[in-house]
């Protein structure tokens, strides 16, 4: 099989007008920044617009955006963007793609909205939101948007249903299938079946748990671990958990209601979503429980509760802060840290640094490697697999999931019957097209990741990142060459300047015979420019380094006419 052209989106073949075309340009291979577009007709709809989180590896990056370079120019075709539920994997690049492009009406549901306007606020941008509820629908240009509610580690997810002349696509969002959620609102199975029943062409199915067997245990099994949590811990309880988890805090708060805490949120996003949730009756909670820290202070140690973020080991956070000391609340003997949470892959090392950091400080640290105080917000192999006989859909994409997620749950919906063909895997950047019933890869658009880096997007690159990698592990050598211009040779020196390494003086001295050769080699090649010079002396020095001191540093060169 041949690899398909990359290209702009211009330049990809005429779609028909009965033929839709989607193109993810996020969260396939990858768990983070989820990003669907539909075009159909001339017209663009945008299904979530999501962050990846940057990974140890990736030094400096806040975090890291869908790639919608491919679009460019064509976001005035944009209609909408559909939010299916308000996770920062889903909602967190909007305000950047906004940023391009203000007046797109963003679609989504209450809470989900919601968290995307506070975070909006922020960036001083006042968006187009138009509020839908399960049940509804709503016609944007070609296409008619029918959204189901799904069940999942937020409140008021949506599954959303795009009709076109195309057919019928079903896009699940992520969902599970607790049949008791704090909330009651369990995922529409009926409604997926009704769509089933008029004839589903195309599932885009949530694959982040498609290699877990059986089902994802509900919400509220938790329970009892966090009310023992409650019950036996002598001094304060901390409590780190996502801060968009409602149904966890809600736990944590009539756990610590019983128990007779007081409950103070700790840290921006945390004070705000759960603000946001107590004002829209998400999280309920009796008068008096939650205080703020001031007031928890008076109280005693045995009647206090603290709610904050920080349960991937985010180094900024405020878990992590009281971790290593740097934060006002000082976690100390007989505190009760509770880890609600999961634990994403690539953050392990970072969680278990907290987890030590909070035991030597003398806390009992309660997290899922020692209790059941937290589950999964994804459907397992068990609930896909129902999905996909209701459902009975004649083509499948597996969305959101790496590699072996997408090839799992892509085998499960072969199990199901779905034609071997009809089954597609794909990455990010790859063009579907929906026509005649048949979904098929048609091509692909160019992708990469864009590194939010403090103030701007999409200016370092992969080779900047690398070299920031190699400062941090190999340190710098700055090689300063005084030369001779009549010879071409080392007047004196080299001149070494090391950051980032442990070696004497002495350790460099092999270096000046070395740069010797490489200048007497160029001055013979009558090579003059500067710029040529010092190429020649990055690469002599780099072999040398690697070679001399077994470590591949960023070597600055410096050429100076003596
Ligand atoms: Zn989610």
């Amino acid at each position: 099989m041949t690899s398909p052209v990359r290209s702009p989106m211009a330049d990809l073949p005429a779609l028909p007008d009965d033929a839709l075309r989607i193109v993810a340009l996020g969260g396939l291979g990858e768990i983070g920044r989820n990003m669907t577009v539909f075009e159909h007709q001339g017209a663009l709809l945008v299904v979530d617009c999501g962050v990846l989180f940057p990974e140890e590896h990736q030094p400096g990056v806040d975090v890291i955006l869908p790639d919608w370079t491919a679009l460019r120019d064509r976001l005035a075709d944009i209609t909408a963007i559909v939010l299916t539920h308000g996770h920062e994997d889903h909602i967190g690049a909007v305000p950047y793609l906004l940023a391009e492009r203000p007046d797109i009406p963003v679609i989504g549901s209450r809470l989900t909205l919601s968290f995307l306007s506070a975070k909006l606020t922020e960036h001083r941008i006042t968006p187009a939101l138009v509020e839908v509820r399960e049940g509804g629908k709503l016609d944007r240009g070609p296409f008619s948007l029918e959204f189901l509610a799904v069940n999942h580690s937020i409140p008021d997810g949506l599954a959303v249903a795009v009709r076109t002349r195309a057919g019928l696509v079903l896009h699940t969002g992520d969902f599970k299938m607790d049949q008791f959620p704090l909330d009651k609102r369990i995922t529409d199975l009926r409604g997926f079946a009704r769509l089933g029943e008029e004839g589903v062409d195309l599932f885009l199915v949530d694959s982040t748990n498609a290699d877990v067997p059986g089902f994802t245990t509900s919400e509220r099994d938790l329970a009892p671990a966090i009310e023992a949590v409650f019950r036996t811990a002598p001094r304060r309880v901390i409590v780190s958990s996502f801060a968009s988890h409602v149904h966890r805090i809600q736990q944590v708060l009539d756990a610590a209601h019983t128990h007779g805490r007081k409950v103070a949120f700790v840290g921006r996003s945390m004070v705000r979503n759960m603000g946001l949730a107590c004002e829209l009756g998400y999280l309920t909670a009796p008068d008096g429980l939650i205080v703020d820290t001031q007031t928890l202070e008076r109280l005693p140690d045995n009647k206090v509760t603290l709610v904050c973020t920080g349960s991937q080991g985010e180094p900024m956070a405020a878990l992590a802060r009281m971790a290593s000391g740097r934060h006002t609340i000082n976690v100390g003997d007989g505190d009760t840290v509770l880890l609600a949470s999961s634990l994403i892959p690539g953050n392990e090392n970072a969680v278990y640094r907290i987890i030590n950091g909070l035991t030597a400080r003398g806390a009992n640290v309660v997290h899922k490697g020692n209790a059941k105080v937290h589950v999964s917000g994804h459907a397992s192999v068990g609930e896909l697999v129902y999905c996909y006989n209701i459902v009975r859909p004649s083509n499948v994409v597996p969305i959101h999931g790496e590699a072996r997620h997408l090839k799992a749950n892509a085998d499960l919906a072969l199990s199901t019957g779905v034609a071997r063909d009809r089954v597609l895997i794909a990455g990010n950047g790859d063009v579907i097209d929906l026509h005649d019933g048949h979904a098929a890869i048609t091509g692909a658009v160019e992708v990469h990741e864009v590194y939010v880096d403090g103030h701007t997007v999409g200016v370092l690159t992969e080779d900047s990142l690398a070299e920031r990698r190699a400062l941090g592990q190999d340190g710098v050598l700055t090689v300063i060459a005084l030369i001779d211009r009549d010879t071409g040779l080392l007047a004196e020196g080299p001149d070494v300047i090391a950051r980032g390494f442990v070696h004497d003086e002495s350790a460099f001295e092999s270096l000046a015979p070395v740069l010797e050769k490489t200048l007497a080699g160029a001055a013979e090649r009558a090579v003059t420019a500067t710029a040529e010079l010092e190429r020649r002396i990055v690469r002599a020095t780099e072999s040398w380094a690697r070679k001399a001191l077994r470590r591949q540093p960023v070597v600055v060169p410096v050429v100076i006419d003596a």
